[in-house]
């Protein structure tokens, strides 16, 4: 993948965006979609909205959520160690000795998160996880006053891990559930761009906010829109690494290309359509059943308004909510060229009606 498009979604890491803190996040994707669509608003939950063609028939959506997980400092004890709350569903067996930037309005603040050492663990402390009421954050002051001369009561904090390359096509960052995801959506819809002449749909791309605390940017952003047809990007985690079953969850892997979801949340058509865009780029593809919900945006989007026909397209993540999230650029490649050969085939004769 290209240079500059990898130093967008360095960028897009870079700007912390807890849920419901999704503000600066947005802007650098704000900023990036002036460049593929024709006009740009934000909504009052903060989802930014951007559309290309936006007065054509049929009206589809493009959407990922650009929320992280997150920390909400909370107390600061005298001696200068925060306490904090959890932005979304953080494993807290992965936390202590993360080390983690609080955001405030003079820059970031590095942190690390202190739980007491394994050697004064008694019995069966050890083993367990912790509770997040047994951590804080240590920014290496000495005193109250002085972390509250760097810090407020209600600054935000991530983990401070950035993107990195692995090993070939993988990347590894906190964050890429879903910053990939948007990520993905912006370089199909740069790709529509490229092509708009053969548009004939009118398309929306959403960058929806606060996913991670109960689809609700999602949610606003879909009866806003009011599509036909919406296709969500998320990540989903994968079976190819030990201590997971293809017998519970079927077999996704890394570099195994996009993950196609079928079930009740799933249009039949709409998945048809998808699979058919696939084959006709001779992208390989990995299929997702989803039997009841798929935890992802699509489930609330399915039932805005009088219903919308919906899709899932997910990137295999390992690792899913830690510090240390893998995907694959080349997933992400092929689902930019997914969506965007799916978005092509649309015209005001598609049926979704199953
Ligand atoms: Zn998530």
């Amino acid at each position: 993948m290209e240079e500059s498009r990898i130093a967008f979604l360095h960028r897009l890491i870079n700007s912390p965006s807890p849920s419901g803190f999704e503000q600066r996040a947005q802007q650098v994707i704000r900023e990036e979609m002036q460049h593929y669509t024709d006009e740009q608003r934000t909504d009052v939950h903060g989802n930014v909205i951007a559309a290309l063609n936006p007065n054509a028939n049929p009206r589809v959506m493009l959407t990922a959520h650009c929320d992280e997980l997150g920390f909400l400092v909370r107390y600061i004890d005298e001696k200068g160690f925060i306490y904090f709350a959890t932005i979304g569903g953080f494993d807290p067996s992965t936390l202590p000795g993360e080390r983690v930037q609080i955001h405030t309005a003079n820059g970031p603040i590095l942190g690390v998160i202190g739980r007491k050492p394994v050697h004064l663990l008694q019995g069966d402390e050890r083993g367990k996880a912790p509770k997040l009421s047994e951590m804080w954050i240590d920014i290496g002051v000495s005193s109250k006053e002085e972390a509250q001369g760097l810090v407020t009561i209600g600054s935000i904090a991530t983990r401070a891990a950035q993107l990195e390359t692995l090993r070939g096509d993988l990347v590894v960052s906190r964050a890429l559930d879903d910053k990939s995801g948007v990520f993905t959506v912006v370089e199909a819809m740069r790709r529509l761009y490229e092509q708009r002449e053969k548009l004939k749909a009118g398309v929306f791309f959403v960058s929806a906010v606060q996913e991670e605390v109960g689809l609700r940017g999602a949610h606003t952003s879909a009866f806003g829109v009011d599509p036909l047809i919406a296709v969500a990007v998320d990540v989903t985690y994968t079976s190819d690494h030990p201590q997971t079953s293809k017998h519970e969850i079927g077999d996704i892997r890394l570099n195994g290309g996009p993950v196609i979801s079928i079930g009740g949340r799933i249009n039949p058509r709409v998945y048809q359509m998808l699979i058919n865009a696939a084959d006709e780029a001779g992208i390989a593809y990995q299929i997702d059943p989803q039997a009841s919900g798929t935890g992802t945006d699509t489930d609330v989007i399915q039932v805005s308004r009088a219903g919308v026909a919906t899709g899932l397209v997910s990137i295999p993540c390992r690792y899913l909510h830690t510090g240390s999230e893998i995907v694959s650029l080349k997933d992400i490649d092929e689902i930019a060229e997914l969506l965007s050969r799916f978005v092509l085939a649309l015209d005001a004769q598609t049926n979704v009606i199953p």
